[in-house]
């Protein structure tokens, strides 16, 4: 596998999304990618993921950026601060992922994709698993009206996976990986109905263009990872490293999710806890 990361100034990246409020999960990551940046000497960029308008919120933007200073995170560039591969926040970056999908649908990567819910339950074969992708039945890959759109909106877009591929890449902290094409997952979405790119496609691009060497986040993405090396394939750009971070878990082993008030950072702090506090129990409760 390609790895773009090897001789080039380091470059890493926290990408929050503005759906709620940071947790200690978010605390844990967030800490480890601004430490690696450190330890290489590098450059970290804050990219504000508030791509999905019926989820993202401004005050959880706000609200983002002070807990990240407040845990003592520092970022040379971002939408704060700007920098030379800007703008910063992906509603402002539509151009580019419109770039990126009319270079898919012209070389034959993704197609359009018209199913219903209804027709994807009828058509449900394989049992996935929880916080997945269902994996796509193909009732629509064989169609080659992909180039008669001339925008994405209005329709599912789906990457085809070559079926059978394996796809391997070797994880900093969790060592070699390996996820088939087809099995493990089936063909994603690039781009949503509703006309707003999907998390893949939008993060690839990214992490493209802002010239990321390592992508430092949380290990429920590691399959996304197996998705989105299709996607720097198809898009011709080079790999960067990879390091997911162990899950923070509650007392009851379940994963911190946004909704989860009580382990927002804002929450512990106005009950007076201090930033190194929050990351060590988050460092005590990453398994
Ligand atoms: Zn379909």
């Amino acid at each position: 596998m390609r790895d773009g990361s090897e001789h080039q100034p380091y470059r890493g990246r926290l990408a929050p999304s503005p759906t709620g409020l940071l947790h200690v999960g978010h605390a844990r990551t967030f800490s480890v990618a601004a430490q690696r940046a450190r330890e290489h000497g590098g450059t970290l960029v804050l990219r504000n993921e508030d791509l999905d308008p019926q989820r993202c919120r401004a005050e959880f933007v706000e609200a983002m950026y002070e807990d990240l200073r407040w845990l003592g995170l520092h970022w040379e560039e971002g939408p704060d601060c700007g920098g030379a591969f800007g703008p910063y926040s992906q509603s402002e970056r539509r151009s580019f992922y419109l770039e990126a999908w009319r270079h898919l649908r012209d070389g034959g990567w993704i197609y359009p994709c018209t199913c219903t819910r209804r027709d994807l339950l009828l058509a449900a074969t394989a049992p996935n698993d929880s916080d997945d992708e269902a994996i796509y039945p193909g009732l629509c890959r064989a169609r080659s009206d992909a180039i008669e759109f001339a925008a994405p909106g209005g329709v599912n877009w789906r990457f085809r996976v070559p079926d059978g591929e394996t796809l391997s890449f070797l994880d900093w902290h969790f060592g070699p990986q390996s996820f088939v094409a087809g099995r493990d997952f089936g063909d994603f979405l690039v781009w949503r109905r509703d006309d707003v790119p999907a998390y893949q496609l939008a993060v690839v691009v990214d992490d493209a263009h802002m010239k990321i060497t390592q992508v430092v986040r949380g290990a429920d993405l590691l399959k996304s990872t197996a998705r989105q090396i299709l996607l720097f394939r198809a898009l011709g750009s080079p790999l960067p490293a990879y390091d997911h971070c162990a899950l923070v878990r509650d007392e009851r082993g379940e994963r911190m999710a946004k909704r989860h008030d009580s382990a927002s950072i804002r929450q512990l702090r106005q009950r007076g806890w201090s930033a190194e506090r929050v990351l060590r129990e988050a460092e005590a409760l990453a398994q």
